[in-house]
């Protein structure tokens, strides 16, 4: 936190501070997904397997490449914690900062799920978002961020010498250590910072300080996704709720989240292609 300055500013210190922002990593060279096709195909789809995320737990889900899935807020405002792997490969997995990084700080309709280094390829594409009408509030908020990393105890036992064995990320870890039959301190590495699905999240104004206040969701809202690879992913019904007070505690009411998984019935994805990784040699030299 930049609260306190030691040094006396430089006399050019306003033309210093006056230069134009860049973008980063500008997108316009990126190939973009074909939505129209997307949004073809997302008129004839078929439930093909439906999974219930118990409050303040977590499960694993496969889905296959060439489909689709939806998160649903089912019983009340609720927020999600979301992680992706290569369902072959799990050192393949969502890098919410690079994806932060071409995107900004949250997500929506068009935007992809990036994987990681040096696989870096889309995981999946977001095809609707029935909150995309919320944009920015006068706080500077917005929801499906990918600012946040995930509630953890860790933090949670250096800020309030707590334990507590039911964040998001303990939540993520015995869902994988479950599925794959492995041990919790073997899947723990696997765990990584997710996509905060319908939490509302920004940066304070003053402090830039990372906030989260009640999430605007309501029951029937839900984000969908096209899976470009084979998934395997892992979603949390965090403790927080709808994250209006707190998290990382038994405080907040919590509801289940649902989620449902389509096939496509026609073949309108036929001009689809599973995205290649990344084509870097890899050679890293001078
Ligand atoms: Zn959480």
């Amino acid at each position: 936190m930049k609260s306190s300055k030691k040094k006396l500013s430089p006399d050019d210190a306003e033309l210093r501070k006056s230069v134009k922002p860049v973008i980063c990593y500008p997108t316009d060279s990126l190939k973009s997904p074909n939505m129209n096709d997307y949004l073809i195909a997302r008129k004839n789809l078929k439930k093909i397997d439906q999974i219930i995320i118990p409050p303040r737990d977590a499960k694993c889900f496969r889905v296959p490449k060439s489909h689709f899935f939806r998160i649903y807020c089912q019983n009340g405002p609720q927020v999600g914690d979301l992680n992706l792997w290569n369902e072959h490969n799990l050192n393949e997995k969502f890098y919410s900062g690079k994806t932060r990084a071409l995107y900004g700080t949250h997500l929506s309709t068009n935007d992809r799920l990036w994987s990681s280094l040096p696989y870096l390829r889309p995981m999946a594409t977001i095809t609707h978002d029935t909150l995309d009408w919320y944009g920015f509030d006068d706080d500077g908020g917005s929801v499906h961020d990918v600012i946040g990393t995930r509630c953890d105890p860790y933090t949670e036992k250096i800020l309030s010498n707590k334990e507590y064995h039911f964040c998001c990320h303990s939540n993520l870890i015995r869902a994988l250590s479950n599925y794959k039959n492995i041990s919790y301190k073997e899947v723990e590495n696997y765990i990584h910072d997710v996509l905060n699905v319908f939490m509302c999240t920004g940066f304070t104004k003053d402090t830039h300080q990372y906030f989260m206040k009640a999430s605007p969701v309501r029951i029937g809202d839900y984000i969908e996704f096209f899976s470009e690879i084979d998934l395997l992913a892992g979603l949390s019904a965090c403790p927080g709720g709808d994250c209006s007070l707190s998290h990382s505690s038994d405080d907040a009411v919590c509801y289940s989240l649902k989620v449902e998984i389509y096939e496509c019935l026609n073949n309108d994805l036929k001009n689809w292609r599973e995205p290649e990784t990344s084509n870097y040699s890899g050679d890293h030299k001078n």
